[in-house]
């Protein structure tokens, strides 16, 4: 067995989180392939090293001195080190920090630094291999991650070490300058490193012991789910429940590798299971439950709409003319809806209408603000009579109108859009008629 372990800048915040991390790590002999983050949040108030690079960096960039910030950062890897007590000293990292933040080496260099270093810390402690990201993880000219070219990088670079910490969160363009992944990218690192080397298992610890049906800034203690597959968790995570950054899903999907959830504080706790696809029911008729506030809709009427042809795509153009991306467009007879974010479309607005009344000649268009979309996910649903027909009637009894119903064709989830101010009302209502009332 081979399993690759991801570790989040909260489990790697201090000495005594890197302890209860080697001790997970000793705990399997299978966990050879060590993906760590850089160092965390201590405590609430404290800040992450990485935004302490970012802030660092912004200072060297506009010629100010940035020595204080540096020694601050300096501490924190300090503080580890010899908590641990470790043999190790960064001390000409530091200089070549130094030079290259003088140097102007970039913003993503900079930030990258964070797990960079981290990865030296943890390799020491382990006595693992070090493997720069660098060298093995490869971005195009354009900054696209090219993954197939890591893929083969990355493989090739692991078959000759039996046991190696690769930092999270950065790789290389062409030329060898730096590159990061968006923020929490290490997700995605310990995905690809999954995938090069065909883990059984990528398992990837955290603070949290998994993912929640609902978030719990809404519902109180919410139930825990088991295991979900990587579709549901796509359009959970597409409406905002954020465990694992999204795009991680995609390098492990390739290889049907499952990812298991931890939380480095309980690590007795079995976690969630993100699996390709499985025989397993889950404990409720739904999955999950996730949504977003802030959108916009646009209603078009035109008499006869559905016998003239090319109508919903010349509407469709408005908005790719102007670079809007389209979120739902639920369609009646003779009428059409279609949602974007707010904010985004906002400030276009008048220039989409104007488009919309040249390319389509609506009899009719209103523009409605203030929406929230609320997903309701899980692969039971294709299977159960009435799942629509509960949430329908949980909203009316708490009084929450439907502004809109889209059922994908995959029967995997049913998308309602309510008012923002019914938001929390609507998640509450249809969590009780799902999760509360079967316990
Ligand atoms: N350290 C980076 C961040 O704070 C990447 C990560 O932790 O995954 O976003």
């Amino acid at each position: 067995m081979k399993k690759v372990v991801k570790f989040g800048g909260s489990s790697l915040a201090s000495a005594e989180q890197f302890e209860k991390v080697g001790d997970i790590i000793k705990a399997d002999p299978d966990r050879v392939y060590v993906v760590p983050s850089a160092p965390g949040k201590r405590n609430s108030k404290d800040t992450k090293v990485t935004d302490m690079l970012y802030g660092c960096y912004d200072l060297a960039e506009n010629d100010k001195d940035f020595s204080k910030e540096l020694a601050a950062i300096k501490a924190r890897y300090d503080e580890i080190i010899n908590g641990l007590g470790l043999k190790l000293s960064l001390k000409d990292e530091f200089k070549t920090i130094e030079s290259n933040f003088k140097a102007k080496a970039g913003k993503d260099y900079a930030a990258s630094r964070g797990e960079y270093l981290n990865g030296i810390v943890m390799a020491n402690y382990l006595g693992y291999e070090f493997i720069d990201s660098a060298t093995v993880v490869a971005f195009d000219k354009n900054g696209n991650f090219d993954s197939e070219k890591t893929n083969k990088l990355m493989s090739k670079k692991l078959e000759r070490t039996p046991r190696a910490v690769i930092p999270g969160f950065f790789g290389a363009y062409p030329d060898g300058s730096i590159k990061t992944f968006s923020r929490g990218g290490s997700d995605i690192t310990g995905s690809i490193v999954s995938r090069a080397v065909r883990a059984d298992v990528y398992e990837n610890w955290t603070d949290v012991s998994g993912f929640l049906i609902a978030d719990p800034r809404i519902i109180t203690l919410p139930e825990q789910i088991d295991t979900i597959t990587y579709t549901e968790l796509r359009e959970l995570a597409y409406m905002g429940a954020s465990v694992l950054h999204e795009d991680s899903i995609f390098p492990v999907r390739k290889e049907g590798i499952p990812i298991n959830i931890r939380n480095t504080n309980m690590p007795e706790d079995p976690g969630t299971w993100i699996v390709e696809s499985t025989a397993k029911k889950s404990k409720y008729t739904i999955t999950g439950i996730a949504g977003k506030k802030d959108f916009c809709c646009v209603n078009i009427l035109k008499d006869q709409m559905n016998s003239e042809v090319g109508f919903v795509r010349r509407v469709l153009q408005a908005f790719e003319d102007q670079n809007i991306s389209i979120e739902h467009v639920p369609s009646g007879i003779d009428t059409m809806t279609v949602f974007v974010q707010q904010d985004e479309f906002i400030e276009k607005e008048q220039s989409v209408v104007a488009e919309i009344h040249k390319l389509a000649q609506p009899d009719l268009l209103e523009i409605e603000s203030d929406l929230a979309l609320i997903a309701v996910v899980g692969r039971g649903m294709k299977s159960t009579r009435g799942t629509a027909g509960r949430i329908f009637s949980a909203l009316a009894h708490a009084n929450v109108n439907v502004r809109m119903i889209d059922q994908g064709s995959s029967e995997l989830n049913i998308i309602i859009g309510v008012e923002t101010r019914d938001f929390e009302k609507a998640i509450k209502a249809i969590y009780d008629i799902f999760v509360t009332t079967q316990l």
